[in-house]
C-alpha cells in the first residue's frame, strides 16, 4: 500500500471510535505525515517524523497512540514532550478531540507555571497519556508522583525547539528513566545535528519519514518581493499593511533582537504588533499569543524558531522581514498563509546584499517571485480616504441612536469653527496620516543605481554623506522677519537637498521637511526663546543617550520648540534619557513629533 493512494482515515485501520471522532473534526483525509506515520507508530516501531508546520504531526503521532493505550490499566503508558506550555496544551487538547469516543482514557497536561500540588492530585487519580514540558516533567519524575516503570511510548514533539530551548539534559535524564523497551517517537519540522545524535542514543532501527513537500508553495499564496534599504523596511512594511488591509499577520524576521526592535517601531507608530521568541517566559508567551488569537494585536512578529508549531490559522498575510538564512525557512514562513483554501500574501522585504538569498530561494522552490511596486504615500492617503469615507458612510446608514452627540457639531460652531474644518480635522485625526513623514524616492534601494549613473535624485543615502567631515551643522534657510518660521540646521551635505523639497519661500515652504526613512523625528519643548543652539541639543541627546552625536539628524529650532530627527532604533533611548532632564539648564519635554 503505497501513501500516495490512501484517500481516507478508513484505510488505516483505525477503531470505530477514533474514525468517529476524526470525522467530528473535519478531517476528511490523511495528510502525508499521518499516512506514513499513523502505521509506523501502531506497529511498534520507533519513528522519525519529519513535515512542515501545520502538516498534522500531532494526529500522525496522537492517532496511534491512543490506539495503543489499555485504558483498563491505571498506569502512565505514553508520555508526550512538547517545548512549551502553549504547545503542552495545544497537544493535549488536540488529543482529547481524537479520544472524545474512547472510555476511560485520561490526559494530562503537565507544564510549569500551574500549580504543581493540583497536578499531583490529578496524576494520584491514575492518568494515562502525559503531555508535559521537560521541566516540569521531570520535576514531578523526582518528587516520584509521576512513575515512568509501565511507560510504553514515548514522543517528542517539535524536538529541535526543545532541544535550542536547552532542555537536552532534561530530555536524555527523562528518556533514561524510562523502562528500555519503550518505543520512541520523534517529530519535528526540522532535523538538526543534536537530533539524529539522540535519535542515535535512544532509538532502535527508527523508521524515516520526511514528508518532501510537494505542495511546496501553496497555489493560493501570492509571493511578491521589494527592494527596500535595511532602514526603509519597517515603513515600507506599514505601507503594505495599509495598502492591502492586513488585519492579521506574521512577520518574520532573523533574530531575537530584530523581533524586539520590529515590535518597538510598529508600537511607536501605531500597530498593535507584539513579539515573540525564545527568550520569553511561558507565561508572557501566552499572553502573547492569546492577544493575538483574540484579534486584539494584529501582528505578530516572529524569529523561525518561536514560530514553529503555534497553530494560528486565518492569517491574511506573511511579511518576511529579512531573507531567512535558509531555503526551507522561507517555505515554511510563507506556508502559514494561504491555508485551508484561502488566499494569503506573502512579502518579502528584500535588502540589496540579501537579493542573492532572495534568488536561491527561487532556485529551491522553482517558483518565480514577483517583483513588487512599493506603495506611494498618494496610494497610503487614498486608500485610508477610501476606508475612511466607507466606514462614515456605514457608521451614518446604521442610524442608532445618535442624540448624545448631536450638538457636538453646534459646539464647535460655536466656537467659530466651519462644518467644513471639523470634518477635516477629524478626517485627519481618524486616518491617522497627517504628513508624508518619508519621501517615496527614498525608499527602495535601486535609487543608487540612479546615482552612479550620474543622475542624482532627491535624498540619496544620509548615512554615508554624514561621515564627509566638514563643519557638521550648515545654517539652512534664510530666517528673513518671519519669526514663525524655523532656523533649520542639516548634517553637512544635506542642506541644499533638503530646501528643495519644501519648494519656494512663502510662508507654507517653512513647515518642517519630510522625516528621512529610518529616523524619528523627536518634539522638544524648548527653542529660540531658550538660546538653544544645535550644538547644545546634539551634545545633550548624544551626552545622555549615549548614541553617536553624528547619527543625529535635522534640527528645525522654532521660537518656542524644536524639532530633531534621531535613528529610529534610538528613538526610544532618546526620549528615555532626557524626559525631565535638562538642556542648557533648562527642564525639557520631549516626544515623538505629531
Ligand atoms: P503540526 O504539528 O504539523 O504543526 P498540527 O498537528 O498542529 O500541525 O495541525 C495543524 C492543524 O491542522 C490543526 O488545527 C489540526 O486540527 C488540523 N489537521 C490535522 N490533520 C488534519 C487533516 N487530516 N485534515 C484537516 N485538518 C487537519
Ligand atoms: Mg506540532
Amino acid at each position: 500500500m503505497t501513501t500516495e493512494t490512501i484517500e481516507s482515515f478508513s484505510e488505516l485501520g483505525l477503531s470505530e471510535n477514533i474514525l468517529k471522532a476524526v470525522t467530528e473534526m473535519g478531517f476528511e483525509k490523511p495528510s502525508p505525515i499521518q499516512a506514513q506515520g499513523i502505521p509506523a507508530v501502531m506497529q511498534g516501531s520507533d519513528v522519525i517524523g519529519q513535515a512542515q508546520t501545520g502538516t498534522g504531526k500531532t494526529a500522525a503521532f496522537g492517532i496511534p497512540v491512543l490506539e495503543r493505550i489499555d485504558p483498563t490499566n491505571n498506569a502512565v503508558q505514553a508520555v508526550i514532550l512538547c517545548p512549551t506550555r502553549e504547545l503542552a496544551v495545544q497537544v493535549s487538547e488536540e488529543i482529547g478531540r481524537l479520544a472524545k469516543y474512547l472510555r476511560g482514557v485520561r490526559i494530562e497536561a503537565i507544564y510549569g507555571g500551574d500549580s504543581i500540588d493540583r497536578q499531583i492530585r490529578s496524576l494520584k487519580k491514575g492518568v494515562h497519556i502525559v503531555v508535559g514540558t521537560p521541566g516540569r516533567v521531570m520535576d514531578h519524575m523526582e518528587r516520584k508522583t509521576l512513575r515512568f516503570d509501565q511507560v510504553r511510548m514515548m514522543v517528542l514533539d517539535e524536538a529541535d525547539e526543545m532541544l535550542d530551548m536547552g532542555f537536552r539534559e532534561d530530555i536524555e535524564s527523562i528518556l533514561a528513566d524510562m523502562p528500555e523497551d519503550r518505543q520512541t517517537i520523534l517529530f519535528s519540522a526540522t532535523m538538526s545535528k543534536p537530533i539524529m545524535s539522540i535519535t542515535k542514543r535512544f532509538q532502535t532501527d527508527p523508521i524515516l519519514i520526511k514528508v518532501v513537500r510537494n505542495e511546496l508553495t501553496n497555489v493560493n499564496i501570492e509571493q511578491v518581493y521589494f527592494e527596500v534599504k535595511p532602514q526603509a523596511k519597517v515603513e515600507v512594511m506599514t505601507r503594505l499593511i495599509d495598502m492591502h488591509h492586513l488585519k492579521s499577520l506574521l512577520v518574520f524576521c532573523n533574530t531575537k533582537r530584530k523581533v524586539d526592535e520590529i515590535v518597538e517601531d510598529l508600537q511607536l507608530r501605531g500597530y498593535a504588533s507584539e513579539g515573540i521568541h525564545g527568550d520569553l517566559r511561558q507565561q508572557q508567551r501566552s499572553n502573547v499569543m492569546s492577544k493575538f488569537k483574540a484579534g486584539v494585536t494584529t501582528i505578530l512578529v516572529a524569529t523561525d524558531v518561536a514560530a514553529r508549531g503555534i497553530d494560528v490559522s486565518g492569517l491574511d498575510g506573511v511579511i518576511n522581514y529579512d531573507i531567512p538564512l535558509d531555503e526551507e525557512y522561507y517555505v515554511h514562513r510563507i506556508g502559514r498563509t494561504g491555508r485551508a483554501g484561502m488566499s494569503g500574501k506573502a512579502f518579502s522585504l528584500v535588502a540589496r546584499d540579501e537579493k542573492y538569498r532572495l534568488k536561491s530561494i527561487e532556485g529551491y522552490t522553482k517558483v518565480k517571485i514577483e517583483k513588487g511596486v512599493i506603495p506611494s504615500f498618494e496610494d497610503i492617503i487614498g486608500v485610508r480616504k477610501a476606508r475612511f469615507v466607507e466606514s462614515i458612510s456605514s457608521s451614518i446608514k446604521e442610524e442608532e441612536d445618535q442624540d448624545f452627540y448631536n450638538d457636538v457639531l453646534e459646539m464647535l460652531h460655536h466656537s467659530g469653527f466651519t462644518t467644513e474644518q471639523v470634518v477635516g480635522a477629524m478626517a485627519k485625526q481618524i486616518m491617522g496620516v497627517q504628513k508624508n513623514e518619508y519621501s517615496d524616492g527614498n525608499l527602495a534601494w535601486e535609487e543608487r543605481r540612479g546615482d552612479r549613473d550620474g543622475g542624482r535624485r532627491e535624498g540619496g543615502d544620509r548615512f554615508e554623506r554624514r561621515s564627509s567631515g566638514g563643519s557638521r551643522f550648515e545654517r539652512g534657510g534664510d530666517r528673513g522677519g518671519d519669526r514663525r518660521g524655523a532656523d533649520r540646521y542639516a548634517p553637512a551635505g544635506r542642506s541644499d537637498s533638503r530646501r528643495s523639497e519644501g519648494g519656494g519661500r512663502d510662508g507654507d515652504s517653512r513647515k518642517p521637511s519630510a522625516v528621512e526613512a529610518g529616523m524619528t523625528r523627536l518634539f522638544l519643548s524648548l527653542g529660540r526663546k531658550d538660546h538653544i543652539m544645535p550644538k547644545d541639543i546634539v551634545g545633550a541627546i548624544a551626552g545622555e543617550a549615549n548614541i553617536p552625536g553624528k547619527t543625529i539628524g535635522a534640527i528645525d529650532i522654532y521660537d518656542k520648540f524644536t524639532f530633531v530627527d534621531v535613528p529610529e532604533r534610538d528613538a526610544r533611548a532618546v526620549l528615555r534619557a532626557m524626559d525631565g532632564n535638562t538642556i542648557k539648564g533648562k527642564p525639557v519635554q520631549i516626544d515623538i513629533a505629531k
